[in-house]
């Protein structure tokens, strides 16, 4: 990372009433002494200024705008900012964005910079600045709610109070391998197991939490399977048509699978419709049907669904097994049922619609959001929401379980070192730059 002033549009680029660009670095006050005429010495941090906007020549006016000034450290990026709050058209922007590039020492950010500088100067951690970048990606509530808390250091401070008890645990083995001669005594012995013991078990149950904070940044995967022919194309034409709930719709070829992304009590879900699963010898259809247990495998929930009119949940004797706790059965076709036989199918536990005719959609899409809900009320508030943390807490656990006061203490001391630094990667307490880029990269221009 150089010293540069970098810059960088911070809102969308269009035509919008506003236009936020941003300036962060050591050279940022240079924009007040080029382009206005605000004098630098009088001018205060965390006031706006209403301002005529002037290109670096001093000749032309470019816009009249807000100006607003955080002096360093008191800033975002922990840098002086200085904040352009000029109209919003791509003209203006542009000729601002000309003017602040011919600026000495100034130039573009990179995707993500602002906060990597944020990052680097002990402004958040890494967990908090995902947590940012996922709050800026919400669409649904439910996101937005987790990825304030965690942009507001929930995770942070967990892996930070993990990583702390590591580290003193392995200054006290430490002292001892300084001194061989002494003999560790028996209570501390006991000190030192007894808390690997307790964070194996808390880092277990926070692992156990079936993969609910990644879902909820990615979606909930809700897959339709059944014969051919039970309705599932009509089951998820019925759930799009209910535009309520539609946040956006992706397909995928007729014949491997097409998705729905729905907002459901505000949990992001996506409903797959898979191809029919039977044999077949035909290799397109055969295709559709590997793709078809893929989705399955990794589903959160099944729609088993069946004509009720020819077949009941037997079809599904195979799948029962695995999946029992992921599944929720549902007779199609009611319309071509009497009122008693569909009462029958309801008392035994089916959900019963009929994609046709639109009906008992609403009772299922309940169902659906329930159980979400209900995984949601169960795990705690400290949610996994990255595969890099779930993978760096395995490793750390894996270590820690090999951890035994019994082997050599320069190794027991190695299992404790390497946990303490699985967990620092997750906050980035440890050299992570090869990380950094990754995590970083995947960031906007501007933030
Ligand atoms: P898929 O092969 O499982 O995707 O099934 P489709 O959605 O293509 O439906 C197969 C056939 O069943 C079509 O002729 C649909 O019109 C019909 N169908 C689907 N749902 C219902 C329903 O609720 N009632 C009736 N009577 N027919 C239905």
């Amino acid at each position: 990372m150089d010293n540069k002033t970098i810059y960088a549009l911070s809102t969308v680029l269009g035509k919008s009433g506003v236009a936020v660009i941003r300036i962060s670095g050591i050279n940022a006050l240079e924009v007040v002494r080029r382009m206005t005429s605000l004098i630098k010495t009088k001018f205060k941090t965390r006031y706006a200024y209403f301002v005529d906007l002037k290109d670096i020549s001093g000749k032309q006016t470019l816009d009249k705008c807000l100006l607003l000034y955080f002096k360093a450290p008191n800033s975002f990026t922990g840098e002086d900012i200085v904040e352009l709050h000029t109209h919003g058209s791509r003209a203006v922007i542009s000729t601002v964005l000309d003017n602040l590039s011919r600026i000495p020492d100034f130039r573009m950010a990179e995707p993500g910079e602002f906060s990597k500088r944020a990052f680097y100067n002990n402004k958040m951690d890494l967990t908090e600045a995902e947590g940012m970048a996922d709050l800026i990606d919400a669409e649904t509530e439910a996101q937005r709610k987790y990825a304030l808390r965690q942009m507001e250091g929930n995770l942070k401070n967990l892996y930070e109070t993990w990583r702390e008890q590591l580290v003193t645990l392995l200054a006290h083995l430490e002292a001892y391998i300084d001194f061989p001669d002494e003999e560790i005594p028996e209570n501390v012995v006991d000190n030192i197991n007894n808390t690997v013991f307790k964070l194996r078990e808390s880092i277990e149950k926070h692992l156990s939490a079936d993969n609910i904070g990644e879902r909820l940044r990615e979606g909930f995967r809700v897959v339709i399977v059944g014969k051919p022919n039970a309705g599932k194309s009509s089951l998820l034409n019925a759930i799009a048509k209910r535009d309520v709930v539609i946040v956006s719709d992706i397909a995928g070829t007729t014949r491997d699978a097409v998705d729905i992304h729905l907002d459901l009590n505000g949990y992001p879900v996506i409903v797959t419709d898979t191809a029919g699963i039977r044999e077949t010898e035909e290799a397109i259809e055969k295709q559709g049907v590997e793709i078809a247990y893929q989705k399955i495998n990794s589903a959160d929930l099944l729609l088993c669904l069946f004509d009720a009119s020819q077949d009941s949940v037997q079809v599904f004797e195979n799948i029962k097994k695995t999946f029992k706790n992921k599944i929720l059965y549902i007779a199609n076709k009611c319309d071509t049922l009497s009122s008693e036989q569909c009462s029958i199918l309801a008392a035994n536990g089916n959900i019963v619609i009929s994609a046709k005719h639109q009906q008992g959609i609403e009772v299922l899409l309940d169902a659906i959001g329930q159980i979400i809900q209900d995984k949601f009320t169960v795990n705690s508030n400290l949610l996994i929401t990255r595969t890099r943390y779930r993978e760096a807490l395995s490793n750390a656990l894996s270590s820690l379980r090999l951890f035994n006061l019994d082997k050599e203490i320069e190794l027991s001391a190695e299992d404790i070192r390497l946990a303490a630094r699985e967990i620092g990667k997750i906050t980035g307490r440890i050299e992570v730059d090869e990380i950094l880029d990754k995590i970083f990269g995947s960031f906007c221009i501007g933030k």
